[in-house]
């Protein structure tokens, strides 16, 4: 199951009484009970409160979970966590892989090209052959500075078409019009924001200060230009004020041609755009940009991304390669954050940016700006291709969860159905299997020293059980003051004594290694070599 986005809305859940008008046939289908199946889709069993999730529901009928980035798939793990408990965040099995966009689609001919001839074997199929890429650093400055010019002259000249079409509905007033005209030129330094109008994505952060906005676009030696373009869901009234509110900047007159809304945002739109502006940029409210795909567009083109420290850009992120905002939140409130992130946000371009594009030599190339395109090229680019994303797919769960299939379908069925049969069993007698002691069998009242072997017993009632059906290990933590954020340093499983009738005894000899304060505990768990990982079975019981 790979799960997509933290946002709410993109995680279904319907309330019980209209899974049954529709789903009233599946457990007879299934030969399962009401029960067995409403419960698939909840945390709590039998809570009649609780929704039936799409998102649990797919977390229970599969054997991994992936989000679609490094930071998305730890903060999946706080949304869906709740459907283990007794198990910490550090130890889930979600895992990741992050997104990647296809090269060929995304990469402008013109630049495929120019990288063909100095690096062939860096775009080739079947793979890119990342080191390759370092060949970036090769091609002089003016010849890969002409081809992004080549695209910018061509994104204009498309604009220009775009917004005098008579085919399309009219919202720019014939000043805009002429002002689109005159002041979209390919020495301006334009800055691009296109994707859905998501109100996460806050398309509107940039006009938070106007009068700060003003003074970049309408600088008169080192002035900026800025292209928006997307569209709203059907149902998204906050979205579709974002983009009214951006019709009503471009349309006064101090930035009329300077902020300019392109409509009928599409794939053909994005594409012209993602090759031919200078500055991508991305926005979104931390940390709800599960990946962002655009951005993976533009770098592929030597389009520089300046973005929130967000989905795919933590890991993307290269220092002279890009541009980024903090990760972290200041702020609680989101005004504040805000307002911060503009603030952050205008002095970076005016800081930063500007100058880099703006420093010219003799020759009219801006070399620093074309250095750091190469970095771009070099370090972030091709580490986000679908290629990269199907290899890891392949390799993190695609080839293991194959070799697993294999070996559960083989002589009709008979590990799955060893598996279940003995789900049957630990769950039949989970119940009455209770820990009756933890203890440190040799410890006096002194200190505990690092060094020293301490032994550890627990006795076990397994009642029922095999002794070897039942793991028990010892937790260890970080001092723990924030229930939701245990941090466990080490975990150790007890072995096997004895057995004395239904008790069974296991033990530990224990050697701390590190000093400080650390909570420790005992855990007791099923246990059988052929579950995937504890997700899968996650009956736990805690002394
Ligand atoms: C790539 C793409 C997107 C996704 O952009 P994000 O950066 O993920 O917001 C949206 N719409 C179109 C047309 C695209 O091509």
């Amino acid at each position: 199951f790979t799960t997509h986005t933290p946002v709410p809305a993109g995680h279904d859940a319907f309330p019980e009484s209209m899974i049954r008008q529709y789903m009233g046939h599946y457990p007879d289908r299934l030969g399962i009970t009401w029960e067995q199946f409403i419960n698939l889709g909840k945390t709590n069993p039998n809570d009649p409160n609780e929704k039936f999730s799409m998102s649990f529901l797919a977390c229970n009928l599969s054997q991994e979970v992936n989000g679609v980035s490094w930071l998305h798939g730890e903060v999946s793990k706080d949304i869906l966590g709740g459907m283990w408990p007794g198990y910490f965040k550090d130890e889930l099995h979600i895992g990741y892989v992050t997104n990647g966009v296809h090269f060929f689609t995304w990469c402008a001919a013109n630049l495929q090209r120019l990288y063909a001839k100095y690096f062939p074997e860096g775009f080739s199929l079947p793979d890119y052959s990342i080191p390759a890429w370092q060949k970036v650093h090769e091609i002089p400055d003016s010849e890969l500075w002409a081809e992004r010019l080549v695209l910018k002259n061509k994104l204009i000249a498309h604009v220009k078409k775009r917004v005098s079409d008579p085919a399309h509905f009219r919202f720019d007033s014939p000043v805009q019009l002429i002002r689109i005209h005159e002041s979209l030129k390919p020495d301006v330094l334009t800055i691009g924001f296109a994707r859905r109008f998501a109100t996460y994505k806050r398309a509107h952060l940039l006009f938070t200060n106007l009068d700060r906005l003003d003074a970049i676009v309408n600088n008169p030696e080192r002035p900026v230009q800025f292209l928006f373009a997307g569209k709203a869901h059907p149902n998204d009234k906050p979205g579709q004020d974002l983009i009214k509110r951006i019709v009503e900047v471009a349309a006064m007159p101090r930035f009329a041609g300077k902020v300019i809304f392109l409509q009928n945002y599409d794939m053909e739109l994005a594409r012209r755009m993602v090759q031919g502006v200078d500055i991508w940029l991305n926005t979104p409210t931390r940390p709800l940009e599960a990946s962002g795909t655009s951005g993976e567009k533009a770098v592929m083109n030597g389009t520089m991304h300046f973005s929130v420290l967000d989905g795919w850009w933590v890991e993307g992120y290269h220092e002279g390669g890009g541009w980024k905002l903090p990760m972290e939140r200041t702020f609680e409130d989101q005004n504040f954050q805000n307002e911060l992130d503009a603030e952050l946000i205008y002095t970076t371009i005016e800081n930063d940016i500007v100058p880099k594009y703006y420093n010219r030599s003799t020759d009219n190339v801006p070399h620093e700006w074309v250095e750091a395109i190469k970095v771009c090229l070099a370090d972030i680019a091709p580490n986000f291709t679908t290629n990269r994303m199907l290899t890891d797919y392949q390799e993190r769960f695609y080839g293991k969860l194959y070799e697993r299939n294999t070996h559960m379908r083989a002589d009709d069925f008979r590990m799955a159905r060893e598996i279940a049969a003995w789900k049957r069993k630990v769950s039949n007698a989970w119940d009455k299997v209770r820990i009756v002691s933890a203890q440190r069998i040799d410890m006096g009242k002194e200190a505990i020293l690092i060094g020293h072997s301490y032994n550890v017993e627990v006795v076990v009632d397994i009642d029922g059980l095999k002794a070897d059906d039942i793991g028990v290990e010892m937790i260890m933590a970080d001092q723990i003051d924030d229930g939701n954020n245990v941090k466990v340093v080490a975990k150790r499983e007890l072995k096997l004594e004895r057995q004395e009738g239904s008790l069974a005894f296991y033990r530990i000899a224990s050697t701390p290694d590190t000093t400080g304060s650390f909570d420790i505990a005992i855990r007791v768990f099923p246990k059988n070599a052929k579950l995937p990982h504890r997700m899968d079975f996650a009956l736990v019981k805690w002394a």
